[in-house]
Formats: structure tokens, sequence, C-alpha cells
């Protein structure tokens, strides 16, 4: 049997073979294989070698100084480290977030609410944006900690993260920023960009599963307590021994998404584009969330009259998500779409197209032909 067209990049993206290449090095005998923590011995002194050049690697793409760089085990941990350690000893505390953030961050947040902490729920407009002023008007004396993401993993909509964090900056409040989604897609730059924490992770760019990082500025100074505790690793905020093998296969991950970004943000526009006009021929097709402040490689469409269930399965051939993957096991409408507005029965009617580094313009015509020809036998037999 062919494979399906893959169009879920969002969910996770396939290892680049350079980064495999990599990772191939830091596990075998003979290979550095060495725990980067021992400190007796080269065999430890190559791997932290390793360890430290990835973390210049990573930090290189966001523009951060490497000592800012905490190495986690994907961006849900990221995230857990980022809200939890920020709020952690504080009495009186409240946080101010989004109804359509990543799970990590929706649950973290809520778990916090059951412990007492007070939370501040911002619904997005129908765009799927959270406006600066929105926040601005939700703070209080007590705020400590704001978290919204770069890049909505569902709707591909993007953030004001500039505007917001000059703004947080001024006041004092922690500003926490989820780009796992973001990294790779758009330039960050978080010099330019007031944020103290920044999630990041391996495997939606190209890079491994199972490792991601958490950025925190140093200047002016975050100070946030470690929710695993151990052997004091990364500067105490996060014990463990580090997995060599897949930090430097993130390390290279990054430096490739950094040496490619102008030309990979050129192939996913122009994937969009055709794919977007593949199905001009199709009524009834609505975009969901931003079309102009956006990624190019999330396109989430509403097919009028069609159960996202039914197209699926008429769409064998492509692999597509119905609503976050972490959520599909259940029937649940996706919360994120619910969140911007949509009816239960529009939501039902929605699926997530994503592209990215290896998807073909063939792949794509066959898949917008695939869509039109479902689409258009389900509404038949309506
Ligand atoms: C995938 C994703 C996560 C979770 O990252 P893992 O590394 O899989 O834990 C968190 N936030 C967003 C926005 C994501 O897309």
């Amino acid at each position: 049997m062919k494979k399906p067209v893959y169009l879920d990049y969002a969910a996770t993206t396939p290892v680049d073979p350079a980064v495999a290449d990599e990772m191939i090095k830091y596990l075998t005998l003979d290979g550095v294989f060495g725990n980067p923590a021992s400190r007796s011995h080269g065999f430890g002194w190559q791997a932290e070698a390793a360890v430290e050049s990835a973390r210049g690697q990573v930090a290189s793409l966001i523009h951060a100084d490497p000592r800012e760089i905490v190495w986690t085990s994907g961006a849900t941990e990221s995230d857990n480290l980022a809200i939890k350690g920020a709020v952690a000893g504080r009495d009186n505390a409240h946080i101010i977030t989004s109804t359509i953030e990543h799970k990590a961050v929706v649950d973290t947040c809520k778990w916090l609410e059951a412990q007492g902490v007070g939370v501040t729920w911002l619904d997005p407009g129908s765009d799927g944006r959270i406006q600066p002023d929105q926040v601005f008007s939700a703070l209080k004396p007590e705020t400590v900690l704001v978290s919204l993401m770069l890049v909505n993993n569902e709707l591909g909509c993007v953030t004001d993260i500039a505007v917001i964090g000059a703004e947080l900056r001024s006041r004092g409040v922690m500003f926490h920023v989820d780009a796992a989604q973001a990294a790779g897609k758009l330039p960050i730059d978080v010099t330019a960009m007031p944020v103290d924490l920044m999630s990041l992770s391996g495997h939606k760019v190209y890079g491994p599963k199972g490792v991601g990082a958490l950025y925190v500025r140093r200047s002016p100074d975050v100070r946030i307590e470690a929710q695993i505790h151990g052997g004091g690793h990364e500067r105490g905020m996060r014990s463990g021994t580090l997995p060599t093998h897949q930090i430097a296969g993130m390390g290279k991950a990054f430096a490739i998404a950094e040496a490619c970004l102008e030309d990979e943000i050129q192939h996913l526009e122009h994937l969009r584009s055709s794919f977007l006009a593949g199905l001009e021929a199709l009524p009834g097709v609505a975009l969901n969330g931003s079309d102009t402040c956006r990624v190019p490689g999330i396109i989430n469409l509403s097919f009028e009259g069609v159960e996202a269930e039914s197209l699926m399965l008429g769409l064998r051939d492509l692999a597509v998500s119905s609503g976050s993957a972490c959520a599909s096991a259940t029937v649940e409408p996706s919360f994120v779409l619910r969140g911007i507005g949509l009816s239960d029965e529009l939501a039902h009617r929605s699926l997530r197209f994503s592209v990215g580094r290896y998807t073909t313009a063939e792949e794509i015509a066959f898949a917008s032909a695939q869509i039109v020809d479902v689409v258009t036998r389900l509404r038949a037999v309506r």
C-alpha cells in the first residue's frame, strides 16, 4: 500500500537525515557516549562539549545567550517548569493566560487554579488572536505571570508578543511564551521581544522527540523554582543526566532551521497558496483563524455540510488532523475552535492540514484534488 501524504507537520515532523546522522555519534562505545556531567575524564568532557555546542545552536535561533537555555524533555515540560516554577513560593499569585493555549499550558494553569492560584482566562477573537489590551486590562497588582503562545498549533495564528512583552516588562510581570510551533517558522529574537521564559521543542523542528528547552532570561534576571530535583544540573533548574544524542540532534535541527529559515518560509507559502488555489473550485470552504497574522504551514478549514469524521474516512490517502493530536482520542470538538467562537457543528466540520519541509507540489496537487472529490461526493449523498 502506498503511504498516505503526510499533512500533519504540526503534530510532529520527521527527523532531518542530517540530524539522525549527528545523533548516532553520541550513543555507542566508539562514539561520544559519556555522561556530560562526568568531570574526571575525557568521555565526560567530550559529551559536555557536544551539549554546549548544541546549547549555542538552540540559543542562536532565538538570539539568546547560551547560558539562558535549560534542557528539558520537550515543550510540555518546559511549559510546566516555566509556569509552576514562576508561581512557586508566591503567596496570592495571579496569572493570565488564554483559553486556546496548548494543553500543556491549559492543564498546568488549571492545576494551579485548583491549588488556589488566581487565573484569568482570556478569550481570543474569531481570528484566534489575543489583543494586547485584553492582557493589560486583566493585570492585577498580584499578577506574577502572563503565559501566551507565539503561534497557535491548531490555527497557526501569531500573537503580538513584542507589544505585550514591552508593557509587561515595564510593570514587572513575568512573560512566558510557548514557541514550540514558532521556532523555525518565523524569525524569533529575544533581544527585541521582551520575553522572560520561552518553551521550545525538538520534534516540531525536524529534531527528535523527547527533548526540548526552556529559555530563561538572565538580564533582567528571571528566577524560577526547579520542578525536578536531583543532581542540580542545568544550574539547579532541571536535574537529570542530559541525553547527549537528543540534545545534539535538537542543536543540529535548530542550526538547520536557522540556516534555511527564509527558504523554508517561501517553500511553505508556495505550498499554502497552491493548496488553497486547488480548493477554490469547491464552495463552502472557510479558513479558521487569521489569514494575515499567521504562519504559512498550518491551514485549518471548515467544510460546509460535511462531518470531519466522514471526510477523514474518505481521505485515507492523506494524514491530517481534526483538533490537536493530544485530544484526538476524544470525540469532543476541538476546544481551540470552540474557543474562537465556532459552533460545535462547525468545529465538527473542520480539519487541520499542516505542511512542512518535505511536502512537495505534487503532494499538494494530489491532496487538494482528493479533497474536492471527497467533499463533493459526501455532499451529493446527503
Ligand atoms: C507540540 C507542542 C507542545 C508540546 O511539545 P512536546 O515537545 O511534544 O512536549 C507544546 N506547545 C505547543 C504549542 C506545541 O505545538
